[in-house]
């Protein structure tokens, strides 16, 4: 089975001016694999993510995703490629503000029929969507609230319930708890880890925070897998 990334010789620049460059020569994820990507600030753990969930297209090398190489997608069809294969948990949750709790978590569904139909065939969306969010710790009456009306802790379990609807094979998680106390933090993950064990997905996370690291399987410094030559294309 292909793995569930493959990255050979990437390069990226946001703008043809910008001075940061990422360049990772060789780069994989199995499937199952609970990984941690430690690195500092401004590191480039959000472009890398942005380039392995497709939302951004490398300037150079290759990008297997569940062995689909994502340059061989257009931008419609790697925003559905996305919508189907990936459970992202952004940094700031990126909910819907006037959207109720269950619509949020519902919301991937609407652009994936896989997820949509693995969700349905475990007794309805709806039911599956609050299965999720109680198994998160929220509690049962809150999928009518708007999203607005949640705490940052609420509003990060009902992100992570959103990600893992219709159990989708790669979860990937940009710092998720870095707008919580400790306390609040292990309790979190244990609960996503608790998720991820029960469908067997693929979780990346990325992270400057170096006490996360006892859930996952592995744990690599981003700045091991860089290259530390400045990117070819800037030579250019
Ligand atoms: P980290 O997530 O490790 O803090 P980032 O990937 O966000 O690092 O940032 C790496 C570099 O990419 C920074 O110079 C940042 O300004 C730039 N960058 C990140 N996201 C964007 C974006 N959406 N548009 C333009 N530049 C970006
Ligand atoms: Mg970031």
């Amino acid at each position: 089975m292909a793995d569930a990334v493959r990255l050979r010789g990437v390069e990226y620049k946001w703008g043809p001016r910008d001075p940061f460059c990422l360049s990772v020569s060789e780069f994989e994820v199995s499937r199952g694999e609970r990984l941690l990507l430690l690195g500092a600030s401004g590191s480039g753990k959000s472009t890398l993510l942005s380039l392995l969930t497709g939302i951004a297209l490398a300037q150079a090398g290759s990008l297997e995703i569940l062995g689909q190489p994502l340059d061989e997608l257009g931008s419609s069809g790697r925003d559905r490629f996305r919508a189907e294969h990936f459970g992202i948990i952004f940094q700031m949750f990126n909910l819907l503000p006037y959207g109720s709790v269950v619509d949020n978590v519902l919301l991937p569904l609407s652009f994936a029929p896989r997820r949509r139909a693995r969700a349905t065939a475990s007794g309805g969306m709806e039911s599956e969507g609050r299965r999720l969010l109680s198994a998160l710790g929220l509690p049962a009456g809150i999928g009518k609230q708007t999203a607005a009306t949640l705490s940052v802790g609420q509003q990060q379990r009902v992100a992570t319930a959103r990600a893992l609807i219709g159990s989708p094979e790669i979860i990937v998680a940009d710092e998720p708890t870095s707008a919580l106390d400790d306390d609040r933090q292990q309790d979190f993950l244990d609960l996503l880890f608790g998720q991820i064990e029960a469908t067997g997905a693929t979780l990346i996370m990325v992270s400057h925070d170096r006490r996360l690291t006892q859930h996952f399987t592995r744990v690599i410094q981003l700045n091991d897998i860089l290259t530390t030559s400045k990117c070819k294309s800037d030579t250019r």
